[in-house]
């Protein structure tokens, strides 16, 4: 069974998707999905020869070789164009690999229509990402399991431009809106590091000004979207 946390993104793979799973490891995620028979094809992407070998495994221990491809392959590189893929799910990373692979692989968006990505931190600059390239972000989602707190950004193509300021950008679009026990515990919890480290920094000397600025700012807008909720 899969995790909570999988499950969540798992959740938002349409069916019959022709899904690219990227960063995959043992690929349960493309594993589930094929079973519950949610899609028929999907390739698993993974850069490191251990979790290359997990997958490996898994896709001869479940019989889906049919289905299932395992790719030893950086990034976005796993996929070829006679894949058709139309989803992409990337998960359980931080958000500026998660940026880079996206960034790197630009080329291979191409066709696709809906991007399912599962930030571990750094969303901020994944969401920035995504408006720049045009991508719109259509559903998010911010769920805790094991004592920590994970979020699911959805995005899909879009001609429109795009652009989130820096509190749409930094707290989400949508989950701003929506609020939740979730999403006030992660900001209270984010709001008493920032203010310990400004004591800390206040403390030592020689503190670059603009850093304590930039701390300082973000307390201010945790504290105004904490208020609000
Ligand atoms: N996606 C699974 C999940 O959410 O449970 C596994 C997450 S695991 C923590 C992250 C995986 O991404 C690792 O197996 C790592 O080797 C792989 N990875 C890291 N950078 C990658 C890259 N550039 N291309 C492909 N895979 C990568």
């Amino acid at each position: 069974n899969l995790s909570k946390r999988l499950a969540a993104v798992a959740a938002q793979v349409p069916k019959g998707s022709r899904l690219a799973d990227i960063g995959s490891d043992h690929a349960y995620l493309p594993a589930h999905l094929l079973m519950a028979q949610q899609i028929d094809f999907a390739v698993a992407g993974e850069v490191v020869e251990g979790p290359f070998e997990n997958m490996l495994k898994e896709v001869e221990h479940r019989g889906l070789a049919d289905h299932l491809l395992p790719r030893l392959a950086n990034g976005l590189d796993a996929i070829r164009k006679e894949d058709r893929i139309d989803t992409i799910t990337i998960a359980g990373m931080g958000g500026t690999l998660i940026t880079k692979i996206l960034d790197a692989g630009q080329e291979k968006l191409e066709g696709v229509k809906r991007l399912i990505l599962q930030p571990n931190v750094g969303e901020e600059g994944l969401r920035l990402w995504l408006a720049k390239h045009h991508f719109e972000i259509i559903h998010e989602e911010i769920l805790e399991e094991d004592d920590h707190v994970y979020e699911i950004i959805v995005a899909t193509p879009t001609p429109n431009p795009v652009a989130y300021n820096q509190r749409e950008a930094l707290f989400g679009p949508l989950l701003i809106q929506a609020g939740g026990p979730v999403f006030v515990k992660k900001w209270q919890k984010e709001l008493a590091q920032d203010q310990y480290a400004i004591e800390q920094m206040r403390r030592a000397k020689e503190v670059p000004a603009d850093r304590l600025a930039a701390y300082e700012a973000r307390v201010a807008l945790i504290k105004g979207v904490l208020e609000d909720d």
